[in-house]
């Protein structure tokens, strides 16, 4: 049975590049009725931020990606929590020790510095020089006597010529053993490295097929060396294409920009943030880009994962938002929308409030943009400021056009779309002006906006507006 992992470390939020890994593990897993497991690696204790863990969890249940197996449900492999899994790692290094693989080092973190400056100085490849590996068993045992704190390092035979292993996405991969070191398995601490637990826990969690993302590609040669140590074979690698910014560098890590949690409070749909996700490397080959999440399980495969580096084109996440939300039915729409309404609008009266929905829907590229749209709509009070709009409205055209407009309307008895229409046919008679040039300063006089819902439809929502407010101030 396909078993497939995601391995987060509880650093902080959820990366939109995390998600991906995580959003492909997912859908492999699904579309191979296997089984997608979350392990926290929480090794590095000095990276630890309260929270991440908790925090990671519920980003992924808010789009919708449920784990099998994993912290706080469990399962046949638990725990899941590197932290409390310590003693088997501590059994490996054991085991590797009795082998031969790997050795003790009491280098301190000094000796190991003037290493280093030594090798850069003669312009050496910079790693450990395996000084501990000389180390009589009388001498490792009169250090261990005196208490002397050490790491534990695998040793790489550097006489072998090259690690091979076979990449899904990459295909053959080959490294020179020189290009390695000794890395460190367990540190002083008790704690194991990384690698270590990576490919212990993979290992004991049975799992197939390691997907994750290209930066690991570099560490991948250790790990299928530590495998060989075990007497084990290694799952299958998957090592997913970097994510960029439009310019090609590397996606920015500031949160605002890239946290999963901060996209979904800006208000982009939980399935159009999917949506867009599974697109970052992977297409189906051809030309399609709106999937549901079970449309994604059923079209995915490994194969169709590209090696070059995946764009994040937030433009692209906008027209893909904007589309998610012009299909919602309006009860949908203001069920998401809400907790993003301000307090005077989601009291409003319900009849009134649904039908300036109607017409600021199509403006919407996220949930959270909504007050804004209905500031005009239904506050009153909203202020004029933007400096280009005004300019558009005080040209002499303008005026004329406007002065026009009172007369026409001052006549009107029955203020509808045809009417309104009509009146915009007279000034056009009267003044020559048209296109354009005639609806464009009228409707900014109207909503204070360039764009949006047809300039009739407006007027009578906003005369309802008028009508409302004359009624009520009657009955006072
Ligand atoms: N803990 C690693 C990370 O934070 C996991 C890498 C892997 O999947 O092997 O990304």
């Amino acid at each position: 049975k396909i078993r497939v992992r995601f391995a987060p470390s509880p650093t902080g939020f959820l990366h939109v590049g995390g998600l991906r890994t995580a959003l492909f593990n997912y859908l492999f897993a699904k579309s191979q009725k296997g089984d997608f497991i979350l392990r926290i690696e929480d090794t590095d204790r000095e990276r630890l931020v309260d929270g991440a863990a908790e925090n990671l969890i519920k980003s992924l249940q808010s789009v919708g990606l449920m784990f099998d197996e994993g912290p706080g449900i469990g399962g046949k492999c638990a725990p899941y929590v590197q932290s409390e899994r310590l003693e088997h790692y501590r059994t490996h290094t054991d085991l590797l020790l009795e082998k031969d693989r790997a050795y003790r080092c009491f280098c301190t973190s000094e000796e190991l510095d003037a290493m280093r400056e030594e090798q850069k100085r003669r312009k050496m490849q910079t790693r450990y020089t395996g000084k501990c590996r000389r180390l009589t068993p009388a001498e490792i045992e009169d250090r261990l006597k005196r208490g002397i704190p050490y790491t534990i390092r695998m040793k790489i035979n550097y006489s072998a010529v090259e690690v091979v292993f076979n990449d899904l996405i990459r295909g053959r991969i080959s490294i020179k053993t020189s290009q390695l070191e000794d890395q460190v398995l367990m540190k002083s601490d008790g704690y194991p490295t990384y690698h270590l637990a990576n490919v212990v826990d993979d290992r004991l969690m049975g799992i197939t097929h390691v997907i994750r993302g290209e930066e690991w590609l570099p560490s991948t040669p250790k790990h299928v060396l530590l495998y060989q140590y075990f007497d084990r074979t290694p799952p299958h690698f998957a090592h997913l294409p970097l994510l960029l910014n439009p310019d090609k560098s590397k996606l920015s890590k500031r949160q605002g920009d890239v946290a999963t949690e901060d996209f979904l409070k800006k208000g982009y749909l939980p399935e159009a943030l999917i949506n867009f996700i599974a697109l970052l490397g992977w297409n189906s080959g051809d030309d399609r880009e709106i999937y549901s999440t079970d449309e994604l399980i059923q079209e995915f495969s490994l194969e169709k994962i590209g090696k070059a580096g995946a764009v994040f084109d937030l433009q692209k996440l906008n027209w893909m938002n904007k589309s998610y939300i012009a299909k919602l039915t309006a009860d949908e729409l203001l069920e998401r929308l809400t907790p993003y309404l301000n307090e005077t609008y989601r009291s409003q009266d319900k009849i009134r409030l649904a039908e300036a929905l109607a017409l600021a829907r199509g403006g919407l590229i996220k949930l959270s943009d909504i007050n804004e749209k209905l500031d005009f709509l239904l506050n009153d009070g909203v202020e004029f400021t933007d400096p280009a709009l005004r300019a558009l409205v005080q040209t002499p055209d303008a005026k004329r056009i406007f002065s026009e407009f009172i007369t026409e309307a001052e006549q009107l008895t029955d203020w509808n779309e045809q009417s309104i229409t009509l009146i915009m046919k007279n000034i056009q008679k009267k003044t020559g002006i048209k296109g354009k040039d005639l609806w464009i300063p009228v409707r900014i006089a109207v909503s204070h906006e360039e764009h949006g819902p047809e300039l009739p439809i407006l007027s009578v929502f906003y005369g309802c507006n008028r009508q409302k407010q004359e009624q009520k101030n009657t009955e006072q």
